[in-house]
């Protein structure tokens, strides 16, 4: 049976370092991970660059993705804000023999584990509370006031998603988590699948 590319997918509420753990596994080489970029309909915020953190599609470019059937899945993750993973991108970095790594809402997640139940493994990262999650969003300075209460909001839903993942990670300490997603990502691809 050969080793076919896995999927590696981190979901969590906003805030909840889920992007540090994935940076972390992606300068481990022995991972062969490459990350997945998804499409975005919001506007770039300063910093990011195009292709690189994201497409930055814009909302009618994106609905025009959607009818086109481009999305592997996609999700309005916040009212009027889109954010899905294109076909394409996927296909891309298989070719190209890398597990892929994505950074992506619960819901669309758990889709990606329904689509390839075998080769994915949905890992849930926990922020130690939603007080803390608040704290940290606070902290990072790049939403409104308006925005980071509509993501707080938002966490309790997708907390309550956590059991339905392959593995929770607990990030109280960020270097335990960091060990633990490692130990757990570098099982997994190591696993032979047939397919799915
Ligand atoms: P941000 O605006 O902070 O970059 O991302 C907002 C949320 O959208 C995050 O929770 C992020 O994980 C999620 N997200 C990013 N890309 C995708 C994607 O391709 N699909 C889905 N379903 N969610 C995504």
């Amino acid at each position: 049976m050969e080793v076919l590319p896995k999927l590696i997918v981190f979901s969590a509420p906003s805030g909840a370092g889920k992007t540090t753990l994935v940076r972390h596994l992606l300068t481990k080489e022995e991972l062969n991970l490459a990350f997945s970029i998804s499409a975005a309909s919001r506007e770039a915020r300063e910093g990011e660059v195009e292709g690189k953190d994201y497409y930055f599609l814009g909302t009618k470019e994106f609905k025009n993705r959607i009818r086109a059937n481009d999305f592997l899945e996609f999700e309005e993750v916040y009212q009027d804000q889109f954010y899905g993973t294109l076909k394409d991108e996927v296909e891309r970095l298989w070719a190209q023999g890398k597990n892929v790594i994505f950074d992506i809402d619960v819901v669309g997640g758990l889709r990606l584990k329904e689509k390839f139940p075998n080769r994915t493994l949905s890992i849930f990262v926990k922020p130690p509370s939603i007080n803390e999650l608040q704290i940290r969003l606070k902290k990072r300075k790049t939403e409104t006031a308006e925005k980071i209460a509509m993501r707080v909001a938002k966490a309790s839903t997708e907390m309550a998603t956590a059991p339905q993942f392959d593995v929770i990670i607990k990030n109280d300490d960020l270097s335990e988590a960091k060990a633990l997603a490692y130990q757990t990502v570098l099982e997994f691809i190591n696993k032979k699948v047939s397919d799915g």
